[in-house]
């Protein structure tokens, strides 16, 4: 009599009774793993059925518990970001400082005052607590922080521009990116957008002629992600606001500017080029100016406005800041952030400034040290040099020159889509026919894993 192959596949309870199959249990619960084992046994049967053969029960277990983590394991989890790109939205913007991940920590685990005035003994508001910093910092008169810059510039042009003609240069309707494109926020927010200029020029004349009765504000975007070379001219955010001073006639005319990534720091002193502060903006007279809390910040994702004191009262009491608001772990992880620069040390504490002030020759000496522990993995490696980008739609196309680690491979890509499949997953990218490996944005805890994720796959692709 034929051996029947479905005798040696064990039953789902024997199966789900293993002691090798406990500890999936106790991690991903008894109703989600039975639900795996079960679609894997009507598998391998469907494959019996077709002509395979019956896998071994160590095997089958094997396949379970590698499909329970591949189907149960939290999605969001954290990569090595070898690309060099210091504000990386896909990889998550900003990393944060000890301080601000502290300080999370501290009003997850512990109820707080989030909204609740302690000397008064009564109610209170979750927005004052980053504003006396924000305002300190800046100069503005005061502020409000919300979930993000699309948020914050969203409800400023529902509040300020709802049903009015809004100004602004041609060369500033931008998409950022995800979707954010300033022509479609302006009429999803009920704004009639007033396009002046060209793509290259715009002259303070072009806005003077566009100013009507109808206007609600003029609208400066900064260009984030490109940058406009060569016969060029722009108004200035001065400009705009002494012209809008200068109208003959009564007018209630706002002059907001969305800085993107709004640096609260030089980037002159980092060997960048001049990337417009906050501090400027406020200086210039903007009535309001918006930018992320996730980009230069670095500090959690939010959207912060500063301006004066009646708009942002103003801002407050719409409906829609309720919807928009922030959670208390983000108040206080932005609140650290900002308790760094107001000490003076947010250049040390940041990791987005740590990464952008790491000086050269510590990034050549973390290459050479890992192509030093690299050179028996069985791959061409090399340093080359590279430029790592500063990213987050600020300062585009420069670069801070930077050491990479170079792997010769005759399959980049394939190396590429094994380092992703690692544990912890490594992005990295490809220049020429390397695969390379930028030590700027590398951890230094994470090296010894990104050695040891390299040799790996180098051993398995040779
Ligand atoms: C990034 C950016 C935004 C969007 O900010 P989020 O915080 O991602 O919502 C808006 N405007 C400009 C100019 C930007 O650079």
């Amino acid at each position: 009599m034929p051996d029947n192959p479905y005798r040696h596949l064990p039953g789902l309870d024997a199966l789900l009774a293993r002691p090798d199959i406990l500890p999936l249990i106790n991690e991903f619960g008894r109703e989600p793993v039975r639900d795996e084992a079960r679609a894997l046994l009507d598998a391998i049967r469907a494959d019996i059925r077709a002509g395979g053969s019956a896998p071994s029960e160590d095997e089958i277990v094997v396949r379970l518990q590698d499909l329970t983590r591949a189907h149960l394991a939290p999605s969001l989890t954290p990569v090595i970001n070898a690309t060099g790109v210091i504000v990386h939205t896909n990889l998550g913007r900003a990393l944060l400082s000890d301080a601000a991940q502290q300080a999370m920590m501290a009003v997850a685990r512990s109820y707080s005052n989030l909204e609740y005035d302690l000397p008064a003994g009564k109610r209170g508001s979750r927005y004052v607590h980053a504003e006396d910093m924000l305002t300190r910092l800046t100069g503005a008169e005061a502020a409000l922080v919300v979930n993000n810059n699309a948020a914050a510039v969203n409800l400023v042009l529902r509040t300020l521009a709802a049903g009015k003609e809004v100004i602004i240069s041609r060369s500033e309707l931008v998409e950022i990116g995800g979707g954010f494109r300033i022509p479609d926020i302006l009429a999803q927010s009920g704004a009639i957008l007033v396009e002046v200029g060209t793509t290259n020029r715009t002259r303070l004349a072009d806005y003077e002629n566009a100013v009507t009765e109808r206007t609600g504000l003029l609208l400066k975007v900064h260009q984030s992600n490109y940058r406009i070379i060569g016969f060029t001219a722009e108004a200035t955010l001065a400009e705009l606001v002494q012209m809008v001073q200068d109208i003959p006639w009564p007018a209630s005319i706002h002059v907001v500017n969305d800085l993107g990534s709004g640096t609260l720091l030089d980037t002159r002193a980092y060997g960048l080029a001049y990337e417009p502060t906050v501090q400027d903006s406020i200086n210039a007279g903007a009535d309001v100016v918006t930018f992320s809390g996730d980009k230069l910040l670095g500090g959690p994702q939010a959207g912060i406005i500063l301006g004066r004191k009646e708009i942002i009262d103003e801002l407050k009491r719409q409906p829609l800041t309720r919807a928009y608001r922030v959670d208390k772990t983000t108040l206080a992880a932005l609140q650290a952030t900002l308790m760094a620069y107001l000490r003076g040390t947010a250049a040390e504490e940041i990791p987005v400034w740590r990464m952008i002030s790491a000086p050269a020759e510590e990034l050549e000496r973390r290459a050479r040290a890992w192509a030093n522990a690299l050179a028996d993995a069985g791959a061409r490696i090399e340093l080359l040099p590279g430029g790592s980008a500063v990213g987050g739609g600020s300062l585009p196309g420069q670069t801070l020159p930077t050491t990479l680690l170079a792997v010769g491979c005759p399959h980049p890509q394939r190396l590429l889509t094994a380092l992703r499949a690692c544990s912890p997953p490594v992005i990295a990218r490809v220049q020429e026919d390397w695969v390379v490996f930028d030590p700027r944005t590398i951890l230094p805890a994470q090296e010894k894993i990104l050695l040891k994720a390299i040799r790996d796959v180098l051993a398995i692709l040779q």
